[in-house]
């Protein structure tokens, strides 16, 4: 057994799937008793953040994203006597819980090839699809905002079918999300491709799921029986508030508000779909009220089928003419907003125990950088990054000339743009090779870093949610 004094103060939290879980004494001992380490041969972790806080040592590892509680005493054994200790039962923990790893180790080339591995899969297809730039709504704040509407041909479908056709024999499953403009204005066009892609699908034995991001205002029942035909399986709809904030923001083209028909669409569809994703996009402008709207929809009986998750504005794609800049938040205004919102809704978490603040391990890839993942506009040009959507000088192929090269990932258009994403490695950048929260954050928006808009705010935030939950424990 190890030391009796330390088992005693010593508290392990280990984070995993946007879940967290204190270990339990005896559980450290039967997992002591399995692991023989000599401690000659270890070294620490150069992921591993350490802070004094009152009476105790936290030491937080973002490799397997745990944080271990010492008595304040072990600070000054950290990196200079620790390793020197005779204490075997710590050195255990601290090495299966990867706050020491053997001396070989190397964590920055392990972490850079578990992501490429992860980006160069290519047993799984994901498309985005915009079977229409045209939208209903006229949101301030929408990087869309410009772009002209354009909806999807027979002849582009064709050319997507084909696509998928093609490829089939290479891949394991493929997944499609409807995506816009405002993708219910094309409901023919995903009725008429669905069928094709499921049917073919099921043909080919591929594993097929669809989801759909709506604003939400044409999804009446008769359009969810549809979509539930045409198997879209998920659906994420955006609440911005409350009645009052959210037709500020999210209004229909001739300024009607928007919130009751996307209210009563919810309410009439929960029994075809019990669970639905809403978005929130927090600013100054509503950040306050959301409360309110969490109320409204507990009071609506929507607690059990919604689950909420919260997102920032993309300030600098927003059209400065109509969204005052000024509203956004800040990251950190962005996080603790986040987080009081998270302690107001206890009653949500209670259904959605997957949704939590918490680190979250493997954020490996952003979509842009992985090989198999494209969006596709409505006239068969293809974006790999959702801010690009409608910048001709971001387009890197098209349907009609794209076929065997799309499984590598590589277009026929603009290639030094898709290399770009595909190549952006955050385990080389200089700022965040060296950070310790690299596993959980791999450089965040792999756009912002390549147009050089990489000053680092996230670091923060990791620091804050780390100090949080070590408070709480
Ligand atoms: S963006 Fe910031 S927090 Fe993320 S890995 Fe780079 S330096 Fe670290
Ligand atoms: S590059 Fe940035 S903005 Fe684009 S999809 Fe990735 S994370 Fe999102």
């Amino acid at each position: 057994m190890g030391s009796d004094l330390l088992s005693d103060k010593i508290k392990i939290l280990r984070f995993s799937n946007y879940q967290k879980k204190i270990l339990e004494p005896q559980s450290f001992y039967e997992e002591y008793d399995n692991i023989q380490v000599e401690k000659k041969d270890l070294k620490f972790s150069i992921f591993n953040y350490y802070f004094a806080e009152k009476k105790k040592f936290v030491i937080f590892n973002s490799m397997t994203a745990t944080l271990l509680q010492l008595p304040i005493k072990y600070k000054s054994f950290y990196k200079t006597n620790l390793l020197d200790s005779n204490d075997a039962y710590l050195i255990n923990i601290l090495y299966k819980y990867g706050f020491l790893i053997r001396k070989e180790g190397n964590e920055l080339q392990k972490l850079r090839v578990e992501m490429l591995q992860e980006r160069f899969k290519t047993d799984v297809l994901t498309m985005v699809i915009i079977p229409t730039t045209a939208c209903n709504f006229g949101c301030p704040y929408c990087y869309e905002g410009n772009i002209a509407s354009y909806k999807m041909s027979d002849s582009v479908q064709d050319e997507i079918y084909a696509l998928v056709k093609g490829i089939s024999k290479k891949i394991a499953a493929f997944q499609i999300m409807w995506f816009g403009g405002e993708p219910l204005l094309a409901l023919d066009v995903i009725e008429k491709l669905s069928g094709k892609l499921f049917v073919f699908s099921e043909k080919a034995k591929l594993n097929y799921s669809a989801g759909i991001i709506t604003n939400g205002y044409l999804l009446t029942r008769s359009v969810a029986e549809k979509l539930k035909k045409f198997c879209v399986n998920s659906i994420q709809i955006t609440l911005d508030g409350p009645r009052e904030i959210h037709d500020k923001r999210r209004f229909l083209l001739n300024g009607r508000g928007s919130y009751d028909q996307i209210l009563s669409n919810i309410c009439s569809i929960i029994d075809i779909y019990p669970r639905i994703t809403i978005r929130v996009n927090l600013d100054r402008e509503n950040i306050d009220y959301i409360e309110n709207l969490l109320n409204d929809l507990k009071e609506r009986g929507l607690e059990k089928h919604v689950s909420i998750y919260f997102a920032s504005i993309h300030v600098s794609c927003a059209n400065e003419k109509i969204y005052d800049r000024s509203r956004a938040l800040t990251i950190e205004e962005y996080f603790e907003g986040r987080e009081a919102l998270f302690s107001k809704m206890k009653f949500f978490l209670l259904t959605q125990p997957n949704y939590r603040l918490f680190p979250k391990l493997n954020a490996k890839n952003c979509s842009a950088t992985k090989s198999n993942n494209f969006i596709i506009g409505p006239e068969g040009e293809f974006y790999k990054c959702f801010l690009d959507i409608g910048n001709q000088k971001a387009v890197i192929g098209d349907i009609f000339n794209l076929k065997k090269e799309m499984i590598f990932g590589i277009g026929n258009k603009n290639q030094n743009l898709c290399y770009q994403y595909m190549d952006f490695d955050p385990t080389q950048n200089s700022i965040c090779k060296t950070c310790v929260f690299l596993p959980l954050c791999m450089g965040r928006c792999p756009k912002k870093i390549l147009e050089k808009n990489s000053i680092c705010l996230t670091k923060k935030m990791f620091f804050k949610i780390i100090k949080n939950e070590s408070q709480k424990l």
